[in-house]
């Protein structure tokens, strides 16, 4: 039923039975690493909450997964603390919702505004510490306060430097994934050994990283692609896209598909590119993240409790109905 047609009391049990799904799911997903339905199913039950919750104000409440990130920490793992919340990502699903976010960011900043076009990556955030050049302590995102200590499991990724080219003491954030390949390899395996298989390569980089024994972790070929320093002026840069140039500098991996631009047309074509291309890269990604380049400019706009005002995340369509599209515009 459209959202103007609710009453009161309509919404109210929409909402708490939206809330309980959502509350499941995300227990699936971020805790067990097993989700039993497809992202845009839960995408789309997400927005409607959103949407419900903007139209009856009275049914917004602080524990709704509207405004908390991601799930519980895993009581087996040791905790640590972010000093720097680690916040999820708003998302629109077509070009005309992310002109619409770029106008309100636009509005805000009244500045000729440029930003930096990145894969978004389809794994789990990871915060690298390291101390005078040294990693010292690695964490996933838990909470966003309260993640879980993974220091030993990101030790074993080849792609996590020990040592930085300089001796900085620094934050740095990324996203830890399973190649398609080293998916497809572990499914296969998991299958001959009568084991469940993983719902998808994030799912199986989160379930591999997430180990008491990091013997597992060894085993799996998992890569980090670092992308982010909340504390930027550690490491002399203005711009997000001088950041991941100076993070490949200080040894990280990062993901070179990145574009700086300015226009309308420029944002289309990169979305329209990689659309296409998807299927061809050897990591999976569910959309492209479009971030405000000018780092202090980041810092004005700010976040709000969830996700920070200067990025946003694309998504991509579901596959299938990416092909019944295709399909479409091939027949007429
Ligand atoms: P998100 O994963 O959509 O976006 C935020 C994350 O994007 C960041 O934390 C970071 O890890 C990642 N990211 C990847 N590439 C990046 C880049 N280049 N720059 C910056 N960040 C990058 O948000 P979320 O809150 O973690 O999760 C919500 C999403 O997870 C939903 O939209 C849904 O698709 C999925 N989900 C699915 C289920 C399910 O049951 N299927 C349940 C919960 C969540």
């Amino acid at each position: 039923k459209p959202i103007e047609q609710l009453t009161s009391d309509e919404a109210r049990t929409e909402v708490n039975q939206i809330k309980a799904d959502i509350i499941k799911w995300g227990a699936e997903y971020y805790e067990q690493d097993q989700p039993s339905v497809e992202d845009f199913i839960y995408d789309q039950t997400y927005a409607r909450l959103v949407a419900l919750e903007a139209k009856f104000p009275e049914l917004q409440s602080p524990d709704s997964p509207t405004q908390q990130v991601g799930g519980k920490p895993d009581s087996n793992l040791a905790k640590v603390e972010h000093e720097i919340p680690m916040l999820s990502m708003g998302d629109v699903f077509s070009v005309d919702e992310l002109m619409e976010f770029n106008e309100r960011v636009y509005k805000n900043t009244k500045d000729h505004l440029e930003f930096n076009l990145e894969l978004k990556i389809d794994g789990l955030a990871v915060s690298m510490v390291y101390e005078n050049g040294k990693f010292v302590q690695g964490s996933t995102r838990g909470n966003g306060t309260i993640g879980e200590d993974i220091t030993k499991n990101l030790k074993m990724i080849k792609s996590v430097p020990q040592q930085l080219s300089e001796p900085l003491s620094i934050e740095v954030r990324g996203e830890c994934y399973m190649p398609k390949e080293a998916f497809a390899k572990l499914n296969l395996q998991r299958e001959t050994d009568g084991e469940a298989v993983f719902a998808n390569p994030r799912n199986a980089a989160a379930g591999s990283l997430r180990q008491l024994d990091a013997q597992v972790t060894a085993d799996r070929e998992l890569s980090v692609f670092a992308y982010y320093v909340p504390e930027f002026e550690g490491v002399g840069v203005d711009t997000q896209s001088e950041m991941l140039a100076r993070l490949k500098e200080l040894g990280f991996s990062i993901n070179e598909n990145y574009r700086k631009v300015q226009t309308t047309d420029e944002i289309k074509a990169y979305i329209d590119y990689y659309t296409e291309r998807r299927n061809q890269l050897e990591f999976g990604i569910d959309g492209i993240v479009e971030k405000v380049n000018d780092l202090h400019l980041q810092a004005e706009l700010g976040n709000t409790v969830k996700v920070p005002r200067w990025e946003i995340a694309y998504k991509f369509p579901p596959e299938e109905e990416q092909t019944i599209l295709e399909a479409i515009e091939w027949t007429v």
